[in-house]
């Protein structure tokens, strides 16, 4: 199911469902904590958040958006979930952190606000759009010129099913079973792809492992399953 906003209503559901449990560390959402403190890091040696605001695209309940404001980016957070926007708005009002969090597509925040942002962050989100590259073109344009861009998701190969989705969902039960659907996985070169038609330069692409063991997430050269690109506006 597709709209002409390029959301998938449900998509949408269900992380709405899911919305209670964004900030338990130990529930649903366990692998978004757990890998956050790797890729905040990744993030903050490549972008200066003292340079201008921040853009995080499909933040949901704010993990990444809390911790880029924490460590003093000036951070807009979108999502088109309510449920979990009013999560991170009561989480970041108790922990007693500044940010903004709007109900948007970065496609509807692109028509007011181009140009607008020197970090564009939209990390594990575009394998849940029905096009992505409209998403990559629509951060691209929100992106001011000499910005720099991160995407992550997840590949799509016979590894990747069998961890992201046999494994993390049914194994293991990290994730909710359905949280994934392995035709919307993304493989590196389309993702490069339409980061370059977007009139973004790739400056990187690098893998990230999960061990749901040890919890621990390094960065590595094997983007087999999960992995990050960045990206600069020129
Ligand atoms: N980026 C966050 C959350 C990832 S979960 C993190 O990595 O911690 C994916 C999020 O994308 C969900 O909150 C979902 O509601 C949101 N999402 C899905 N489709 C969207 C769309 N078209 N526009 C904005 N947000 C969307």
């Amino acid at each position: 199911m597709t709209t002409e906003a390029n959301v998938d209503p449900r998509e949408i559901a269900k992380f709405e469902a899911l919305a209670s449990r964004w900030w338990d560390p130990e529930g649903d959402f366990r692998p978004l904590h757990d890998i956050n403190p790797v890729r905040l890091d990744y993030i903050r040696r490549h972008a200066d958040f003292a340079a201008g605001p921040v853009l995080d695209v499909g933040c949901g309940g704010g993990i990444l958006s809390e911790s880029m404001a924490r460590a003093g980016a000036t951070v807009t957070g979108i999502d088109m979930a309510g449920a979990p926007l009013e999560v991170a708005r009561l989480h970041a009002l108790e922990t007693g952190t500044r940010l903004e969090y709007l109900a948007s597509t970065a496609e509807e925040l692109a028509r007011t606000r181009p140009g607008a942002f020197h970090t564009v962050t939209c990390l594990e989100m575009l394998e849940h759009v029905p096009d992505f590259a409209g998403t990559i073109q629509a951060c691209a344009d929100l992106a001011a010129p000499g910005a720099q861009l991160f995407f992550s998701t997840i590949n799509r190969n016979p590894k990747a099913y069998a961890l992201a989705i046999v494994g993390a969902e049914y194994v293991l039960g990290l994730l909710p079973r359905g949280t994934h659907e392995y035709a919307k996985f993304i493989k590196p070169h389309e993702l490069a792809d339409g980061v370059r038609r977007a009139g973004l330069l790739v400056r990187e692409i690098v893998g990230m492992r999960y061990n749901p063991f040890t919890r621990t997430c390094t960065l590595c050269d094997d983007v087999d399953v999960n992995y990050l690109l960045h990206a600069v506006k020129p």
